[in-house]
């Protein structure tokens, strides 16, 4: 739960969330516990202050290192589809970026892992993170294409960055009946949203629509 000296006012008040979720019902969200968890997590503390009063805008913001923090309607589209079978236990995102969606993540299952390459974020959002009092995600500098072997297998997989293809260990690194979430397509095109799902040796797919994502680049970055 988010303390309560994080809760804001004016362009940051529970009001002003409550306006995102409702767009967001508008759009077709209609897992109750992914509305919840979007109204309650304070999207201000995961921007830049200048960009606060944007915070509970649905779109997608700058985040330093030419990356963004994803739009609601997306983070809550992708969660809503790990959540669609059963809530999984294990969920590795790849690209951290600014947490929000590992946060969003944190409150609805029981452990979240997360991979970002760029040092700046990953040491950035750590920090965030801990302020927030959250202790169930896990972080790691690393480039996500491989996944995180060593607690694998993941009951979901949620990346956050484009390909032209799926990395095959994100799909190794799946538990039989896992969901896999991807934006698939180049990073300055259309980008095809596919959920996929494991089960034995079939994997079956799902079009969940157009997005737009930032690539998934290979390779760590230390600064
Ligand atoms: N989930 C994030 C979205 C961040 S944007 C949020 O809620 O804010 C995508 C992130 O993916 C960026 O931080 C980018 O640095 C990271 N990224 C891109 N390629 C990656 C890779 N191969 N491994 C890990 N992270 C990667």
């Amino acid at each position: 739960m988010i303390p309560k000296q994080h809760e804001g006012i004016g362009m940051t008040s529970q009001r002003t969330r409550d306006r995102l979720i409702a767009r967001l019902k508008d759009r077709g969200i209609r897992n109750k516990q992914v509305l919840h968890a979007l109204g309650v997590t304070p999207r201000h503390l995961f921007v830049d202050e200048a960009l606060a009063s944007r915070a509970y805008e649905d779109t997608a913001l700058p985040i330093g290192h030419k990356q963004t923090i994803s739009q609601p309607y997306v983070v809550a589209r992708m969660t809503e589809a790990v959540l669609q079978e059963g809530t999984p236990e294990k969920v590795l995102e790849i690209g951290t970026g600014s947490g929000y969606q590992a946060v969003i993540l944190s409150g609805l299952v029981k452990q979240v892992y997360t991979v970002e390459r760029i040092e700046a974020l990953y040491q950035q959002t750590r920090k965030r993170v801990m302020q927030l009092g959250l202790h169930n995600i896990k972080f790691k500098l690393s480039d996500g294409s491989w996944g995180w072997e060593s607690y694998a297998p993941y009951d979901a997989v949620v990346v956050t960055a484009a390909s032209d293809e799926i990395p095959s260990p994100l799909i190794d690194q799946l538990a039989d009946n896992g969901r896999l979430v991807i934006p698939v397509g180049h990073p300055s095109g259309a980008q095809d949203l596919l959920l996929l799902r494991k089960s034995g040796n079939r994997v079956e797919q799902e079009n969940l629509g157009s997005v737009s994502f930032v690539p998934l680049v290979q390779g760590s970055v230390h600064t």
